[in-house]
């Protein structure tokens, strides 16, 4: 594999003002690449772009990209990390979070064209559903319920995927596809429902932890920093992989454990408060990232014992700044 040279870039980042998409927008403007951040600020918080608001190569356009967009600059690569992604908040609007796949996905690929930037979707771990191959690989298809609580964001993430490709083949853009597993670290909205955010906040503020079911379902928990390296390889690898990458941390835990050791991390000790499984919940999750490995040269470098404390750290500053 090479990588693409390390000329400055312009990049349109939508959804940069995420947590994903604020810490890729970090990493770019390091490299020395020029960020147009494009965000409806829905889920995203100004609070984590303030750090480089003022940047000389940073440019803010607040819109949702369910919108057709026009950029008056040209475009080197547009990256779509732009949906609500934790359950409850996805599920708040599940109509628009459909929406924001495939409209917004369309509009954004159609961009990409018009300036033949090249393109990176953020696809997800989701779109395996419920898994009935575990580690999950790229080639599995996948145990989705179309009918229920998750479909809006499992289905719209597929059809965005199913979009993707559709412009790849025509020729009508050089799409790349990640499929992001878990993935937690400073920026999480302390209240955006998962399992990372709720259970270091709750031990926090003396809170019972909630584990929803008996807490033996598994996720695969992968730092932040090691994927935005990850999603930076696929965006700038020659040649296009033309197929989905996973990127994750094989790392497996149960929420049990999980619960473990952020009790012991945080040196709080509550109880704990067993809450309903939500519907569909997947049972397991654990990604196989052989083509990761193969294609881009990558693998995660932070086990959960390490960045789990940074993360502990960011939340306990974060709330002390609120
Ligand atoms: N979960 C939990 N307690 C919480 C939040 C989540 O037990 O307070 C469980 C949830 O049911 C799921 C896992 O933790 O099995 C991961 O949930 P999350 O919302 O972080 O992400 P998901 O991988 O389900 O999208």
């Amino acid at each position: 594999m090479t990588f693409a040279d390390q000329r400055p870039r312009t990049v349109l980042l939508a959804g940069g003002a995420g947590f994903l998409g604020s810490h890729f927008c970090e990493t770019l403007l390091a490299q020395g690449d020029r960020i147009i951040c494009v965000d409806s600020f829905l889920t995203g918080s100004r609070n984590n772009i303030i750090s480089f608001a003022n940047h000389p190569r940073f440019r803010l356009i607040r819109h949702d990209i369910c919108n057709e967009l026009e950029v008056d600059e040209p475009l080197d690569e547009v990256v779509n990390l732009a949906c609500a992604a934790s359950p409850p908040r996805y599920q708040a609007d599940p109509v628009h979070t459909l929406m924001t796949s495939v409209v917004g996905t369309h509009n954004l690929l159609k961009l990409a064209e018009k300036h033949r930037a090249r393109f990176l979707q953020a696809s997800t771990s989701e779109i395996y559903g419920d898994p009935a191959v575990h580690p999950q690989t790229e080639d599995y298809l996948g145990n989705v319920n179309c009918t229920g609580p998750r479909a809006c964001y499992d289905e719209g993430k597929r059809a965005a995927e199913a979009l993707c490709f559709d412009f790849l083949r025509l020729r009508r853009a050089d799409v790349r596809v990640v499929r992001i597993f878990n993935t937690y670290g400073p920026r999480m909205q302390p209240d955006d429902g998962r399992i990372v955010s709720n259970l270091v906040n709750q031990a926090l503020n003396g809170e019972p932890l909630t584990i929803y079911g008996d807490g033996e379902q598994t996720r695969s928990f992968c730092f932040v920093s090691d994927l935005i390296d990850g999603m930076i390889r696929l965006l700038r690898v020659e040649p296009n992989p033309r197929a989905p990458v996973n990127l994750g941390n094989p790392g497996e835990f149960t929420i049990n454990q999980l619960a473990e050791l952020v009790t012991q991390l945080t040196g709080r000790s509550v109880p704990v408060l067993h809450k309903p499984l939500p519907q569909d919940d997947p049972r397991m999750r654990r990604p196989d990232i052989s083509q990761a490995r193969t294609l881009l040269g990558w693998k995660p470098r932070v086990p959960l014992e390490e960045g789990l404390p940074q993360t502990i750290e960011w939340f306990r500053q974060a709330s002390k700044v609120a």
